[in-house]
């Protein structure tokens, strides 16, 4: 499954997920209250005032000493940057969280109020995250079935089945599997297998001499002595190194995430056979027979990492193997085991890698496992009692001005050919807008959750979800499905299903605010509504088809037209360089890129359309253009500590945040309704401007 999302929240996850992203949960702080109305001496009924500002933009966070022309972004939202410290549990701190820390709290409501019920699931998998006396009172014991079961491996020849029953319990393995639509056969389910092995977030950090990474791969190396020294494992030190050394090898026969998002490249479809010619080294035959998949074809992401991976596992001695899954069990579930080793996995994927100081108090994270492991459960209670129907009406006609204005800026491009606008229309014509919540919910009646076993809670949440997924084999494709929460404060476009899907929270100020100017809402949701919308045509969504088929539908001159567009939009942000000699990495966010400029210019047209021919009202001196701008600047509002940026910078295929606000400088509009002088850092000569959709 390929999703493109509106914006990557959460990082350092030790075990990665090739190709596919769910949950994607923030960490917290205050939300902004409504603005007090002062007492009318003769009260009349009023209209509601919008959550932001006098007309939906919060034009006191604004940096007026700043010009637009030099920093959008500053510009808009100098003073909020300035004023607003990132909370300790924090790695990042912006509209998103704003919002993702309220529908933590309705969320909490929601679970505190079922955690006194003894036949409530959600209740019991809450209440007994919670009890960390009682966890730390166990000990290891919990986890010590399994841990002997790797431990009781004495033969290689058994590590692919070992490797794949860790895999179902939710522990990372030098392989990822996983089953979705077959991109060229969009009707059916297919198992993809994609490289993995790492413990830290990218190849880079192996890889990288520069003295950063290597200071950070240092820490890595301490993390992992400390993690087997608190399990009480004997040469912690040159044990840790091993894997360390293993690590590396696999990061060396990577592909890069620039190669890894390439949607042709990563399409090779095989028998298992072929895989096991072409790979050898691994069982692949025994490893998807051990995970209940046992395939004829496996479409490969990587080949030549599968390939090297494979020999280095042939290479490696057993107890390298061994021990890798074993710190990645301890790190994987380090939240439900005694209190060290939750600490010490802290300390180096929240404060190392991601700069946090402090790790969140117990019961958001409570909240995210529950919602983790029965999202379905918590999420209809949510959208019981939080998500009001005009807000889904809205969203319902916002959606269908938008794709309006898309299909008439298909219309008008220069570079696509006839016959291809006809199937770009078709395309359009196709697509399914979810919006809210599933209208059909997941059952969990075959996940057991037991009262006061927090570990064995989690181990079979893991393993629920894993058999939920491999059970899509051979099945039609779920096209109620999402692939997020209605909690969750993000978006995504599905490829394959020819989709955009907007849970129910995101729809909220500053994105929506039903009582806000128009023009800030068209700036907010309107353009992440474009955004999800042009990512079916960025570089990569643009070669499925109306079916969601992976395809060349497009001519060859539309190609090249269409590339020497994106490689001056690659050009554009290859330029940017957010942390001292760390660029944005041009290639690896072409598509987020895309998606936003062309998501903001259809989402200008679908404001400019809504207007009917008036002209738009000038509110606190503000024009309706220069609202629109600023909406889109206020909802990338995002102060970052350094670590995660750095992080960011080489794992996340969406642009920084100020960069983000900065595509404007692509827009006429833009110019139109700011006047920047030519001198000024973001100006662009009307034909530096890029231009695609
Ligand atoms: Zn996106």
């Amino acid at each position: 499954m390929r999703l493109s999302l509106l914006t990557t929240s959460f990082l350092a996850a030790p075990v990665l997920l090739a190709g596919c992203a769910h949950n994607a949960s923030l960490p917290a702080a205050p939300v902004e209250a409504a603005p007090v109305t002062e007492p009318d001496p003769a009260p009349q009924p009023e209209k509601p005032k919008p959550v932001y500002g006098s007309y939906g933009f919060d034009t006191a966070g604004m940096d007026p000493a700043i010009k637009p022309g030099d920093d959008f972004y500053n510009y808009a939202n100098g003073a909020w940057a300035k004023n607003t410290p990132i909370p300790a549990d924090k790695s990042n701190y912006g509209s998103f969280n704003i919002l993702d820390d309220n529908a933590k709290k309705q969320t909490h409501a929601i679970l505190d109020a079922a955690k006194g019920d003894p036949n409530s699931k959600i209740g019991t998998a809450y209440a007994t995250y919670l009890d960390t006396a009682a966890i730390d009172g166990k000990g290891l014991a919990p986890a010590k079935p399994w841990l002997d079961q790797i431990k009781a491996l004495t033969a290689k020849a058994g590590y692919p089945a070992l490797a794949a029953a860790a895999r179902r319990n939710g522990v990372g393995v030098p392989f990822a599997t996983y089953v979705g639509q077959d991109d060229k056969e969009p009707e059916v389910y297919a198992l993809s297998l994609y490289q993995a092995g790492l413990g830290m977030p990218d190849r880079d950090y192996y890889l990288s001499k520069d003295a950063k990474f290597v200071e950070t791969k240092t820490a890595y190396l301490k993390h992992l002595t400390n993690v087997l020294t608190l399990a009480g494992e004997p040469n912690a030190t040159a044990r840790a190194q091993a894997i360390v050394d293993f690590e590396t090898k696999i990061a060396g026969v990577q592909w890069t995430r620039v190669e890894s998002r390439d949607a042709t490249k990563t399409y090779n479809k095989m028998t298992v056979a072929q895989l096991q010619k072409s790979a050898p080294g691994f069982d692949f035959k025994a490893f998807f027979a051990a995970g209940k998949t046992p395939v004829e074809n496996v479409i490969v992401g990587q080949p030549s990492a599968v390939a090297g991976i494979a020999r280095l596992i042939q290479q490696a001695p057993l107890a390298v193997l061994k021990d890798q899954l074993l710190v990645r069990t301890l790190d994987n579930f380090a939240d439900v085991l005694p209190s060290a080793f939750d600490k010490e996995q802290f300390a180096f994927y929240g404060t190392t890698l991601s700069g946090t100081p402090e790790q969140e108090v117990r019961w958001k994270r409570a909240v995210d496992f529950t919602t983790g492991a029965l999202a379905d459960d918590v999420s209809q209670v949510y959208v019981a009692k939080y998500f009001p129907p005009e807000t889904k009406a809205a969203a319902d006609q916002l959606v269908k001005n938008v794709i309006a204005a898309m299909d008439r800026r298909i219309d008008k491009l220069e570079w696509m050919a006839p016959e291809t606008k006809v199937k770009a229309h078709e395309k359009l014509a196709a697509f399914k807008p979810k919006i809210g919540y599933p209208d059909h919910w997941q059952d969990y009646a075959a996940l057991t959750i037991t009262p006061g076993d927090a570990f064995g809670n989690n181990v079979r949440a893991n393993n629920w979800q894993y058999d939920d997924n491999v059970s899509k084999l051979g099945q039609p494709i779920r096209r109620w499905e999402w692939g997020m929460t209605p909690m969750t404060i993000n978006a995504y476009a599905n490829f394959g299903m020819v989709e955009i899907v907007f849970p129910a929270a995101i729809l909220q100020p500053p994105f929506f605010d039903p009582n806000a100017d128009p023009a800030v809402n068209y700036g907010g949701i309107g353009a992440v509504i474009g955004h999800e919308l042009s990512h079916h045509f960025d570089d990569q969504g643009a070669k499925y088809d109306k079916e969601g088929r992976l395809t060349d539908w497009w001519t060859p001159a539309d190609v090249k037209a269409f590339k020497a567009r994106t490689d001056a939009l690659v050009a554009q942000y290859d330029q940017y360089e957010p942390l001292p000699g760390m660029h944005v990495k041009g290639a690896l966010t072409l598509g987020e890129n895309v998606a936003d400029l062309a998501g903001l210019t259809v989402a200008h047209d679908a404001y400019k359309a809504s207007l009917n021919g008036q002209a738009s009202p000038v509110l606190d001196g503000t024009t309706g253009d220069q609202r629109f701008y600023q909406g889109w600047a206020q909802v990338w509002r995002r102060n970052y500590r350094e670590a995660n940026l750095r992080q960011r910078l080489l794992t996340d295929p969406h642009s920084p945040s100020q960069q983000r606000a900065w595509v404007v400088r692509n827009l006429d509009p833009w110019y139109g309704a700011y006047n920047p002088d030519p001198a000024t850092k973001l100006f662009l000569t009307p034909d530096k401007r890029v231009r695609i959709w």
